[in-house]
């Protein structure tokens, strides 16, 4: 029986006539028993939609195993009635603003056509269909002259903000908005997983002397905050290289680079799109498309707690964020390192009752789903540190030793590939050496450094190695097992990297983020450069210590 029909025949579920009214029906959080937290769907057709036969980046980027499995669910079936001043849909107006700029002559992609474009949207609604769609263009059409003039402001400047980045007048225009996928019948793979999407531009490169056409580049609108790789990954660089290979299958033309346009903010990001980023790039969108199909066989979404929660929809209602303590914090902003609430933004949290999502205690069937998914997830084990955090006041410093008390089942396995022994976890297994591993670096780091050695900062710093030694295997191996060898050597060249690159220690987030992200680059270099010393084998070139010297390093 799959989980689907077992929760839909379960009578002791606490689904009542409510999920009616809910804002996201067809689905119910599951708190297991062994701490696992997440959603379950108990509606077959909303199930259905979860399992898609074609994947774009956005939603690729959701199901990486780093982000909350259950956002996927939340931006899939939450119905949302996002109002015409929400970041989105004044992206969405500038976005439209410029396809039909750019579907124009040169010499008329003007400022003045594109502020008149922006009010055309409101005084043309059938124009304004060609480019939005219909419920947004009914809300343009709908407003009254004393919110006109706010829209027209906002348009304008995400959309003006363009003649900062480059001078349209001057741009050679391959195509505008390709559609991929089979909707549009233009269907492609990235890797073996199928397509779907929108491409904002592709530009043609011409040589000034000769007129020809010499290369192409993909770009991108986004009318959001300026955004660069950071520790949560790069989904907006893994976007333009997914384009890039979408375009060479389509086309048979291979884009020799790709930019991010920050219209708001007149700043262009080049995104690297060199054949091993790409190749990056493409093992994660194909991960993503497995996991999509391992999370809907289990029908299990895990929560994952994280700083994000406080601008996720569900926060007000998700068990993970209660029991984590997180707070919607959609309405601040930081200022001088600390999160104030910003008068009249809006929260957006959608408050619990609102959602109505039941509470199903755990089944065994999701028992079963839950401990599967852990296992093919590599979830730091939550053994010592979990145990201890459950046992600390909220904003107390505790002593780790005196509150850690481990109440996961533990038992003696032989095989150590296998994370669990029946419902215990396996104390000889690789996942269990890997999270205590970490854990014990933790503290041994914490203690080094004469920080406190509390549950909170012993977890924060065991999760940041785990993430690091993800990453990296996810990009090497495309694999997150604790049971495979290269784990085991990443860990090793993560080590290396923490000893050689300091913490910052009571340094603001800031440079903690830039931290996370040198530990992160010298331990892939280290493991890039030990994997390529086994493909030489004994090929190495001679005299490798001249790198080393003056006139080695000046070459260099
Ligand atoms: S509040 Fe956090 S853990 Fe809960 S669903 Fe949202 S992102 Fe996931």
């Amino acid at each position: 029986m799959s989980p689907v029909s077992a929760i839909a025949q379960t009578p002791d579920t606490t689904a009542n006539d409510s999920e009616a009214l809910s804002a996201m029906p067809g689905v119910a959080w599951v708190v297991g028993n062994r701490g696992a937290i997440g959603m379950t769907i108990t509606d077959p057709d909303a199930h259905k939609r979860l399992r898609r036969d074609e994947l774009s980046a956005s939603t690729a980027f959701g199901l990486d195993p780093s982000n909350c499995a259950v956002g996927v669910v939340a931006s899939r079936l939450i119905k949302r009635n996002d109002g015409l001043f929400e970041a989105n849909q004044l992206g969405t107006a500038a976005h439209a603003v410029l396809e039909y700029l750019f579907g124009l002559d040169k010499p008329l992609r003007t400022e003045a056509e594109a502020v008149a474009t922006v009010r055309r949207l409101h005084t043309d609604q059938e124009f304004a269909l060609r480019f939005v769609d219909k419920g947004l263009s009914d809300q343009i059409a709908a407003l009254e002259d004393d919110e006109l003039a706010r829209w027209y402001a906002e348009v304008d400047r995400r959309a003006l903000g363009l003649w900062g980045i480059e001078d349209p007048t001057a741009v050679n225009v391959h195509s505008t908005e390709m559609a991929f996928g089979k909707r549009f019948d233009r269907v492609v793979k990235i890797g073996r997983v199928p397509f779907v999407g929108f491409i904002d531009r592709v530009d043609k490169i011409i040589d000034p002397a000769t007129g020809e056409t010499t290369g192409y580049v993909v770009k991108d609108y986004k009318a959001g905050k300026v955004k660069h790789a950071d520790r949560y990954g790069d989904d907006y660089g893994d976007q333009i290289r997914i384009y890039k290979v979408a375009v060479r299958e389509a086309e048979g033309i291979d884009p020799e680079g790709g930019s991010l346009l920050f219209i708001a903010y007149g700043v262009e990001r080049e995104v690297e799109t060199d054949e091993e980023s790409v190749a990056i790039t493409i093992a994660r969108f194909e991960r993503a498309w497995d996991r999509m199909h391992e999370l809907a066989d289990a029908n299990y979404y895990p929560a994952k707690d994280g700083p994000l929660c406080g601008w996720c929809p569900l926060v007000n209602s998700c068990p993970s964020a209660a029991k984590n303590g997180r707070k919607d914090l959609s309405d601040t902003e930081k200022v001088s390192g600390k999160r104030v609430v910003v008068e009249g933004k809006p929260k957006q949290g959608i408050p619990a009752v609102d959602l109505g999502i039941p509470i199903v205690g755990a089944p065994h069937v999701f028992e079963a789903a839950a401990e599967e998914v852990q296992q093919a997830e590599p979830a730091i084990a939550p053994v010592a540190v979990d145990a201890a955090h459950r046992s600390v006041e909220p904003n107390k410093e505790n002593n780790m030793t005196a509150t850690a008390t481990a109440t996961v089942r533990v038992k003696e396995g032989m095989n150590r590939s296998e994370t669990h022994v029946e419902t215990s976890l396996n104390g000889n297994s690789f996942a269990a050496i890997a999270a205590f591993d970490f854990t014990e670096r933790a503290v041994s780091e914490l203690a080094k450094a004469g920080q406190a050695v509390t549950p909170a900062a012993v977890k924060g710093l065991a999760h940041t190695y785990a993430i690091i030694v993800q990453t990296i295997q996810a990009e090497l191996a495309n694999s997150q097992s604790y049971s495979e060898g290269i784990n085991c050597r990443i860990r090793s060249a993560l080590a290396t990297s923490i000893d050689t690159i300091p913490a910052p220690w009571q340094q603001p987030l800031e440079q903690w983020n830039a931290w996370a992200e040198s530990v992160t680059k010298r331990t892939r270099a280290i493991s890039n450069v030990a994997l390529a010393l086994v493909t030489l084998g004994s090929e190495i070139p001679a005299s490798p210590w001249a790198a080393l010297s003056t006139e080695g390093q000046t070459a260099a």
